[in-house]
């Protein structure tokens, strides 16, 4: 018999308060009950600024894929204990992250903020993270629960899956999250199977009586759209505040019977318990925040090849750096938990210059933005200083005063609630946006504007263009991050400043946001003179990849292709010298037809602010590139399980390759990849020697793994388990990763590795039962260095 819960402290009233955040980031407060209110921040990859504003300077971490590549639970401890003192710089208690949803499609727009397509390896490094946040006071928010794989139509899609398919895979990582002790979750804005995930009982119900999980369940940001149909389903808080559906409303759904007493009081009840958990008093952290960034950056790189050895470079002879992404790197993806970086933060031509004696450098190619930042130019606000001049004037007579005046230094201007100079994004008013541009290159820009009202540009006093203000429905935030935008074509001349002006009038809306590009001309010998460095060069490193909006929320790719004009860079700087380096800045699998070519090929994700120095570091042979692949490289995008992610009429998406997601798919039919999971070079070599498995008493498996390292350097290895799953239920055999573990072993010696596979990594959820079962007969592990590079193969009974 347990303790019947402690009486209830608040009236009806309190209680449904507590049901609905107070603000755009804070959950509502109680303070004659001692319940203070938690105020949150968005990431994963570090703190995100509460107003969206570039001058919140805070730590970038690398992205989830990063992370996950590293394989080392360790390490993403330690980043989790670094964004956690962030948090307390910052003042805040708890953070949106860790993503666990899995990158089903390389498609995914948000795949860079996911771990792996494994969903244990996703599980256990967020789990990690979660520990690491929370071993500081700070409290962790997974999300989105569940099935939030993909961006198109997010809002309303509907993920289709089997009930195995959502226990055995998707849910997987929460499982592991809240055995963790993850303190809260976001329910997703998508469906599954029919329901919002806001409303989806069945899931809660997974979480609360099978998990036994009792933290706050959240909803995504107004992602509530009946606050009867959330409460009975399980959702405790409405995000974010001022309430809409839920908090102090609940007490007539109460008085209507339209939801219970207790179920009010018992999600308030979690909302304060939650409140009370958090450490508000700051907790120095003893750790080198740049030193874990540079360690992390380093860690998740993944050495896709290295043909003849062409990596480790000589920092003692000159290099040419080739490629838009070793001077304009991608450092995050475009979401809301955008971070604002510190500006002294090198980039990886910075950092190799310091790094290597002699650097010659050329672009090859320009960037390819959907919005080129404005930024990126040179701009000039009113007083000389670098930026935009931006006024705020209530109403919308759009000539009128300003009640305040602000130098910006961004090409995305977004506001929530409200808005410097009294303004509120829920009244009408004014935006003016204006700066000199001061074109370096005479030809044709194409000067981009859009917003969230009706949009005026000026270009030197005159009016240029108009844009109406855009019908948004629905997803609010995909609006704004998607940044639509009309643009003008116009002839400048180098050294002859314009005048750019925006004015945008709105009306009441939810948010607000003003955005401006420019992209500036085209160089046309650009591919020739990196061609031609490239052949005069005794060392070549080519950087190429993703700009800063390629991954975004609200919107899937199209292709794994990198932008053609990149691929023609790679082919023609590595046909000029075939000992080239190319780095490969994208946060997900990316089509590898021209590897070939290369010599070497590091894929280092979107690797945080550590990027440049980290780079400089490996490409220098001071450090290894540490990273296996977390998902799998295809050689064709008809090869992979999952691929296109737009629903069909109904809104459906259905997961129609089930438990095959990823590389069990390509193992289960047989089908070879371009570069299989858990794949990645490191500098060192290793043997492996007689694996030996002893069955547990809880019925885990113990896997010792003795590994040698033959080369004349440290190194890192990742030693990985996966079990053959036997056919079950019209679901053919194939493998999961079920163990693994990063070591690093010193030249010459031997280090044994000791892996344990859970009992229930056997288990499988039989629709037929409806239930778990663990199906009889043998069982094959192989432990390996990645699902192909097998070391050893054993048959076990169970
Ligand atoms: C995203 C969440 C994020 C929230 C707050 C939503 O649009 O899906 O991941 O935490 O906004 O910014």
């Amino acid at each position: 018999m347990t303790a019947g819960p402690p009486p209830v402290p608040w009236t009806l009233d309190e209680a449904a308060t507590l049901t609905a955040g107070a603000d755009l980031w804070s959950t509502p407060a109680l303070p004659d009950r001692g319940v203070l209110p938690v105020r949150m921040v968005d990431g994963p990859m570090g703190v995100a600024s509460p107003h969206i504003d570039e001058r919140d300077v805070s730590l970038l971490m690398p992205c989830g894929t990063a992370l996950a590549a590293s394989w080392d639970v360790g390490l993403a401890h330690r980043v989790g204990e670094v964004v956690a003192a962030e948090c307390h710089r910052r003042g805040v208690q708890a953070i949106l992250g860790p993503n666990l949803n899995l990158p089903r499609s390389p498609l995914a727009g948000r795949a860079f903020e996911t771990y792996s397509e494994d969903p244990f390896l996703t599980g256990a490094v967020g789990a990690a993270w979660i520990s690491g946040v929370q071993s500081r006071g700070v409290s962790a928010v997974a999300k989105h629960v569940v099935g939030n794989d993909s961006e198109t139509q997010r809002h309303s899609m509907n993920s289709v899956m089997d009930e195995r398919t959502l226990r055995e895979v998707y849910l997987k990582p929460f499982e592991l999250a809240a055995q963790a002790g993850v303190r809260a979750m976001m329910m997703a804005y998508n469906r599954v199977n029919g329901v919002p995930c806001a409303e989806q009982g069945h899931v809660m119900g997974i979480l609360r009586k099978d998990l036994g999980w009792n933290g706050v369940l959240m909803s995504d940001w107004f992602g509530v759209q009946g606050g009867a149909r959330s409460l009975n389903a399980g959702l405790d808080l409405e995000m974010p505040g001022p309430p809409r559906q839920m908090g102090p409303q609940v007490a007539e759904l109460v008085g209507q019977g339209r939801v219970s007493g207790e179920r009010v009081v018992e999600a308030a009840r979690r909302v304060a318990t939650w409140a009370g958990q958090v450490d508000r008093s700051p907790r120095p952290s003893e750790l080198d925040p740049q030193a874990v960034l540079t360690e992390a950056a380093a860690a998740g790189f993944v050495l896709l090849k290295n043909e003849g050895a062409a990596l480790p470079l000589r920092a003692d002879r000159p290099l040419a750096v080739i490629g838009p992404n070793a001077a304009v790197p991608c450092y995050q993806g475009a979401t809301f938990a955008r971070i604002a970086l510190a500006e002294d933060v090198p980039t990886p031509l910075e950092a190799l210059r310091q790094g290597f004696g002699e650097v010659t450098y050329e672009d090859g190619v320009a960037p390819e933005y959907r919005l080129p930042p404005l930024w990126a130019l040179p701009i000039t606000a009113d007083g000389g200083e670098r930026g935009l001049t931006v006024e705020y004037v209530p109403g919308t007579d759009a000539g009128a005063e300003p009640t305040f005046r602000e130098v910006r230094r961004t090409s995305t201007l977004v506001w929530f609630a409200g808005m410097p100079g009294g303004l509120a994004t829920g009244q009408p008013g004014t935006v003016r946006a204006r700066t000199r541009l001061r074109p370096v290159l005479s030809g044709t820009y194409r000067l981009f504007y859009g917003g969230t009202g009706d949009v005026t540009f000026l270009v030197n006093g005159v009016e240029r263009g108009r844009r109406p203000s855009p019908v948004v429905s629905g997803d609010v935030m995909g609006h704004l991050l998607r940044g639509e935008a009309d643009h003008l074509d116009l002839d400048l001349t180098a050294g002859e400043e314009v005048r750019l002006e925006y004015v945008m009038t709105f009306g009441p809306a939810r948010a607000q946001g003003l955005w401006y590009g420019a992209r500036p001309p085209g160089v046309p010998d650009l591919l020739a003179r990196a061609e031609r460095l490239a052949a005069r060069s005794e060392q070549v490193v080519l950087v190429v990849g993703e700009t800063a909006d390629s991954g975004v929320e609200s919107r899937d790719r199209t292709t794994t292709r990198l932008p053609e004009a990149q691929v023609d860079l790679i082919r023609r700087v590595c046909a000029a010298h075939p000992g080239t380096v190319v780095v490969v800045n994208a946060a997900h699998a990316v089509d590898t037809s021209w590897a070939a070519q290369a010599a070497a090929v590091l894929h280092v994700w979107f690797p945080g602010q550590g990027f440049g120095v980290a780079l400089a570091e490996v490409l220098a042979g001071l450090r290894e590139p540490g990273g296996r692949l977390p998902v799998t490289f295809a050689r064709r995008e008809a090869d992979y399980p999952a691929f296109d992610l737009t629903p069909d009429a109904q809104g459906d998406l259905r997961y129609e390759e089930g438990v095959l997601i990823g590389y069990r798919s390509f193992a289960a039919h047989g089908t070879a990849p371009a570069f299989p999971l858990g794949h990645g070079l490191g500098y060192a070599e290793f043997e492996y020697g007689e694996v030996n498995v002893r069955p547990q008493a809880d019925g885990a498996l113990q896997v010792a793994v003795p590994v040698t390292n033959t080369s004349g350097r440290e190194g890192k290895e990742v030693v990985q388990a996966y079990l053959e799953q036997p056919e079950f239920e019209g679901v053919p055999a194939h493998p999961e990763l079920a163990a693994f573990a990063a070591t690093v072993v010193p030249a010459g010696e031997t280090r044994t590795v000791t892996l344990t596979i859970p009992a229930h990594a056997l288990r499988r959820w039989s629709e037929a039962e409806g239930r778990w079962v663990t199906p009889p007969g043998p069982r094959t592990v192989k432990v390996g260095r990645s699902i192909q590079d097998i070391r050893w193969t054993g048959h076990l009974s169970p």
